[in-house]
């Protein structure tokens, strides 16, 4: 939701997954090798870590884009830099409902959703197939869950990263920042409860929350890569806000 729609690659990687066309485009690759650079240890790590993001990423993106589907969109999904985005063409509908502002709370709803619940079967299935389960939050890569597995040390490895990235980017994207899902979310309950202000609330109330985060990255949590993360998201919501010139419809 971060980038626009990246142009075509030829190491684009294509395919579907229940009947839904998904691209990866190489940059998705590229900014999870970053993002993982400080405990990366060798090719076994590399290989893993790659697999705990893509999975963890293209089942939000999923979960988006099956709650689409339901409402009778054509979702198609891009891993694409920082994570990635399902999206459908606006003017084209098939049959079904839509889903009005109700449908897209629950299609913004659905990702971190869909994230979550993967994230809390894997811990159940860690703990009845009666292996410890040990939580610990914390930065630098948000919200992090770790178990003390046991199964064998790659699996444990993947287990342990896929999870942390499902949660953490969970809680990333339910903050009421726009666009991130939260964002979003609000977005529409904004509009909702008031037509004529709802975006410029919702363009305030992301500035304020991304501000708030950007210096607690760099107070709290000493984590550049967060601040600049949250800095980024206030500053191109302070934009939009100024570019509106404070008026209240127009969009
Ligand atoms: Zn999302």
């Amino acid at each position: 939701m971060l980038l626009g729609e990246p142009e075509r690659t030829q190491a684009d990687l294509c395919f579907r997954l229940l009947g839904i066309p998904v691209r990866v485009h190489p940059f998705f690759w590229l900014v999870a090798v970053i993002l993982g650079a400080n405990f990366i240890e060798g090719p076994k790590d590399l290989v893993l870590w790659l697999l705990a993001v893509f999975t963890a990423i293209l089942v939000h993106e999923l979960g988006h884009a099956v709650v689409m589907r339901l409402f009778g969109y054509r979702p198609s999904i891009t891993l694409y830099g920082l994570g990635g985005y399902a999206s459908y063409d606006r003017f084209w509908r098939g049959s079904g409902w839509g889903g009005g502002a109700f449908g897209q709370i629950l299609i913004s709803a659905a990702g971190p959703g869909a994230s979550l619940l993967l994230a809390f079967l894997i811990i159940v299935g860690v703990w009845v197939t009666g292996h410890p389960v040990r939580f610990f939050w914390g930065l630098p890569y948000g919200f992090t869950a770790v178990f003390a597995l046991g199964f064998s040390e790659i699996l444990d490895q993947f287990l342990l990263w896929l999870t942390g990235v499902l949660i953490a980017w969970s809680f990333l994207n339910l903050l009421p920042i726009y666009p991130l899902d939260g964002g979003q979310i609000a977005r529409e309950l904004l509009v909702w409860a008031n037509p004529r202000q709802g975006i410029l609330q919702s363009l305030v109330l992301s500035v304020l929350v991304a501000g708030a985060f950007c210096a607690a990255s760099l107070v709290l949590w000493k984590s550049w890569f967060l601040a600049i993360l949250f800095g980024y998201l206030a500053f191109a919501n302070f934009m939009t806000l100024q570019a509106s010139g404070g008026r209240s419809s127009g969009w």
